[in-house]
């Protein structure tokens, strides 16, 4: 379903845009801390050893519930600023395929 291209203001979009800056950071320091919950689970099995003084069962029960709450996160908050439509895979849309709002700044590549 692609909706008529919204024609947003020039402030709305600068608005838009550091909304979008702000949710990206959050979701992909989200993934930094999942990958790194993973890497922590990983040694510990590799290992065979408590980790931090956890065994592999906590590093691995935290990563996989780190990775649903990512998952919840992407699907509820990467979205399009302004009309809220799911923004895909990449972090770094260049439009939004529903409103048409141009997600990156110019000179933003
Ligand atoms: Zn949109």
């Amino acid at each position: 379903m692609h909706r008529t291209v919204t024609s947003y203001s020039a402030e709305d979009a600068t608005r838009f845009r550091t909304n979008l800056d702000r949710q990206r950071a959050f979701q992909f320091g989200g993934l930094v801390v999942v990958v790194c919950a993973a890497i922590l689970a990983l040694v510990a099995r590799a290992t065979g050893s408590e980790l931090l003084g956890l065994p592999f069962l906590f590093w691995g029960l935290l990563a996989a519930a780190l990775l649903i709450a990512k998952i919840l996160f992407l699907l509820i908050g990467w979205r399009c600023p302004a009309c809220r439509a799911r923004l895909g895979p990449t972090y770094t849309p260049r439009f939004c395929s529903d409103c048409g709002l141009e997600l990156r700044s110019p000179g933003q590549d």
